[in-house]
């Protein structure tokens, strides 16, 4: 027998085996799980839901992520840093705004989802009017009152890395979202309008055969074109899309279907605080003859573009 040869051989094979099984190790080693936390500011709870409301599908992905913080599913509140916070809500107290710069010190991504988070909300209505007599109106006791003049969205604090529409927002694209930044890629979500899904869909367009005021062609889609589907014009629950063309949506669906003083309450719903819908809705109730915007809109108005102008420098 060789010897020589023979243990080189051997020499040979277990180089091999160790360095097969160290590529086995590295590639069946367990990654920690990214640490989530679903945090609300003011809103209704609707897009938490929605996530709750995933039920198979959050079982199919929790072992690829790990739930650290999630109010409205456990009373385990577990403290950071995480990798991903999602966050539901707008900001509309000093308490808020303090919160929110504290959670982006303490998270690696930062997700926000729905239109109170996205655009300040439906509670954004109050930033067209006077806060002080809001409060005079609702409360026996405004003094005891502490929030905000204004509703808004949480990128007017803090950067965000991805902003999910709606109200509520979509499950499908909630969970593409989650499972996107836990792997470390950018979602795959849609950039098209809702007439794009709407006709794709098969639906007959609501403003062509009934004269039915649709915001679809300048919204976000995202949801499926549901509205048109069920024979109702669609109120721009998901936001603007990308480069609204707004004065073409008021030329040719808005004016001729509604007096202006309706198209302008028509845009100012969910997201009526978003810039183009909060410009354009300004544009028709000035145009309105009924009556004229408050007398601090302008003012108002003029606070959040500085603030937009700030946060976008
Ligand atoms: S976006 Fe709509 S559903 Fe989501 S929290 Fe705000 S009001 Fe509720
Ligand atoms: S119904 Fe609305 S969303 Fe559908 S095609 Fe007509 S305008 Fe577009
Ligand atoms: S059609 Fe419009 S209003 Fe209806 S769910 Fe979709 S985005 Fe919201």
């Amino acid at each position: 027998m060789n010897l020589p040869t023979t243990r080189r051989t051997l020499i040979l094979a277990y180089r091999s085996y160790t360095l097969t099984t160290n590529v086995y190790n590295q590639r069946t080693m367990i990654k920690p799980r990214p640490r989530i936390a679903v945090v609300k500011f003011a809103s209704c709870d609707g897009c938490q839901l929605t996530l709750l409301d995933c039920e198979d599908e959050l079982l199919a992905i929790a072992d690829r992520v790990e739930f650290a913080h999630f109010a409205e599913a456990s009373s385990d509140l577990q403290e950071g840093p995480y990798d991903i916070a999602i966050v539901e809500g707008s900001i509309c107290t000093e308490e808020d705004s303090h919160r929110i710069r504290q959670l982006r010190t303490n998270s690696r991504n930062l997700i926000t989802i729905g239109a109170c988070a996205t655009a300040g909300g439906i509670q954004a209505l109050r930033n067209f009017g006077l806060h002080e007599d809001f409060k005079r109106t609702v409360y026996a006791q405004p003094s005891f009152i502490n929030s905000l003049a204004e509703s808004t969205p949480i990128a007017l604090h803090v950067q965000v890395d991805f902003e999910l529409r709606g109200c509520p927002v979509d499950k499908r694209q909630l969970l593409e979202v989650i499972l996107a930044f836990a792997s470390g890629r950018r979602p795959k979500t849609s950039s098209e309008s809702v007439c794009q899904p709407c006709k794709r869909r098969g639906n007959v367009c609501v403003v062509v055969t009934q004269k039915i005021p649709c915001l679809g062609p300048v919204t976000q889609a995202g949801c499926g074109a549901i509205c048109p589907a069920f024979d109702r014009g669609c109120y721009a629950c998901f936001g603007p899309s990308t480069s609204p063309n707004m004065s073409s949506l008021s030329k040719s669906i808005l004016e001729p279907n509604l007096d202006p003083a309706q198209a302008s309450l028509l845009l100012q719903s969910f997201h009526a605080a978003s810039p183009p819908f909060r410009d354009e809705s300004i544009r028709l109730w000035q145009l309105s003859k009924q009556s004229q915007p408050p007398t601090n809109l302008n003012a108002t108005l003029e606070t959040q573009r500085n603030d937009e102008q700030t946060h976008n420098s």
